[in-house]
């Protein structure tokens, strides 16, 4: 009898064993999900704009009061006019340069074509933004106002057409929301990774990480100039009184 229960003693603590060297067989098998957290670097904190507003990291270029942040293509003070929150275009008085360089940017900016129509094509609400100078974000009346695909609101100009055309009427304001990546030049000069843009157009998605394939040219095919890292940014005179306002960009 004493026998019979050291055996089934010596069969309890087997199976105990055999129950323990699974649990850390399983337990060695399974990854730790903590192995893929990863904590550093925490990301910065940032309070977002209300509406379309700057969030807190945001650099003001126009908050609608001056162009204190600004000049004319010459470096002078330009004489486009700022009413009403808005700054709208003196034709002929030449294009709106930021005073400060950038490079890779998330780009907010409101614009309003002239309620007032009196040409057709791209004569109608034309103006532009160029980033760092030379990439040109069109900025048209596309709204009923048919033109090349490639030169109509949300394209980048002559290069890619957007997905789709949000505009809406002239007069009203409306938005464009640009992520840029500008492109990287060789110490020579050469190409080293061209720039791309992605756009929202009134909150939708019209440019998918588009590859630039150059400066913006009217005739022939872009080319890359090499340039350095950071440019000014500037807004296209057109001739047309295109308005803009809450112009705000952050640094990436
Ligand atoms: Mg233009």
């Amino acid at each position: 009898m004493i026998k019979y229960r050291k055996f089934n003693f010596v069969i309890l603590l087997l199976s105990f064993a055999i129950l323990l060297f699974t649990i850390q067989c399983l337990g060695q098998d399974e990854p730790d999900p903590a192995e893929t957290e990863v904590w550093e670097p925490e990301p910065g904190i940032v309070t977002p704009g209300n509406g379309t507003n700057p969030p807190s990291d945001a650099i003001v270029l126009f908050d609608g009061s001056d162009l204190s942040q600004w000049t004319d293509d010459k470096g002078n003070e330009s004489k486009w006019i700022v009413k009403d929150n808005a700054v709208t275009i003196n034709p002929e008085t030449g294009k709106l340069v930021s005073r400060q360089q950038f490079g890779s940017c998330q780009l907010h900016i409101e614009f309003r074509t002239p309620i007032e129509i009196d040409d057709e094509g791209q004569g109608r609400g034309n103006s532009g933004i160029f980033l760092q100078g030379k990439y040109e974000v069109q900025v048209l009346d596309s709204y009923e106002n048919r033109t090349y695909s490639n030169g109509q609101a949300g394209s980048i100009y002559k290069q890619h057409p957007p997905l789709v055309n949000v505009s809406r009427k002239p007069g009203e304001w409306q938005m464009y929301d640009i992520i840029f990546n500008a492109p990287l030049f060789n110490d020579k000069g050469s190409l080293k990774n061209p720039g791309n843009v992605t756009l929202f157009h009134n909150g939708v998605l019209v440019l998918n990480h588009v590859e630039l394939k150059g400066s913006t040219v009217f005739t022939g095919e872009p080319k890359y100039e090499a340039h350095g890292p950071k440019r000014p940014l500037e807004l296209q005179d057109h001739d047309n009184p295109v308005s803009y306002r809450n112009i705000w960009i952050r640094e990436l």
